[in-house]
């Protein structure tokens, strides 16, 4: 069983697709953590998140099993993601990675949950479920600033929406994979959800859909 979810920055998509892998038993790859471990790593060795040699050497020797959770979920990490993301060399280099995790669950999970920007369109297009998890932008940004508050950064609001629209728009516009709602895919706009309320939706959605 696949599951496939995709969405913007902080539509809650994330929390979503830990908390229904737990539910039905599935394995959980959050491949926005990929594309920000590789511009994290570009950073750290001072580079420009621009340079595709430098993004593509970091995609590369990605090692996807020490990646440092707290370094990448900086706003500066989540910035220099989507220009590393919109280059089709480093999209190549970690796409077998996620097909494989999807086809090969770790620890004998019976299938897997990932989320990202393309997981319904590329990575897995014939996942058994596909949700495409919206909000607004002012939503999204609230709920980023407060996660950037809670582990100590002092960035202000209104940066953070400023951030989430370039995103949003890197991330849409670009040439490779860009994000968008797969054809056959569910959407569900959580801006005036709970997340309990958005997890029983996508619940009744995949039950829906599997039965
Ligand atoms: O999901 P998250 O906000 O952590 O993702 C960080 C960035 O990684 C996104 O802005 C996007 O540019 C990129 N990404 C992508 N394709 C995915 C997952 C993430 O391009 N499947």
């Amino acid at each position: 069983m696949i599951v496939a979810i995709d969405g913007p920055a902080a539509s809650g998509k994330g929390t979503l697709a830990r908390l229904l892998a737990r539910h039905y038993g599935l394995a959980y790859l959050d491949t926005g953590s990929l594309y920000r471990a590789v511009g994290q790593a570009v950073l750290t060795s001072g580079k420009d998140p621009h340079d595709e040699t430098a993004a593509l050497e970091a995609a590369l020797s990605l090692d996807t099993g020490h990646i440092d959770e707290k370094a990448i979920r900086t706003a500066e990490a989540g910035n220099a993601s989507s220009i590393v993301a919109a280059m089709q060399p480093v999209r190549d280099a970690i796409l077998d990675f996620q097909r494989n995790f999807a086809e090969n669950p770790p620890n004998g999970e019976k299938g897997a949950v990932l989320d990202g920007r393309d997981i319904g369109t590329v990575v897995c297009p014939d996942a058994d479920v596909k949700l495409f998890i919206t909000a607004s932008p002012e939503v999204r940004a609230h709920r980023r600033w407060l996660e950037l508050n809670h582990s100590g950064s002092d960035i202000a609001e209104t940066q953070v929406l400023a951030d989430v629209r370039e995103r949003d728009r890197r991330d849409a516009e670009r040439a490779t994979s860009p994000m968008r709602p797969a054809d056959d895919a569910h959407l569900l706009d959580t801006s005036n959800l709970s997340i309990e309320t958005a997890f029983d939706a996508a619940v009744a959605i995949i039950d829906g859909s599997m039965s």
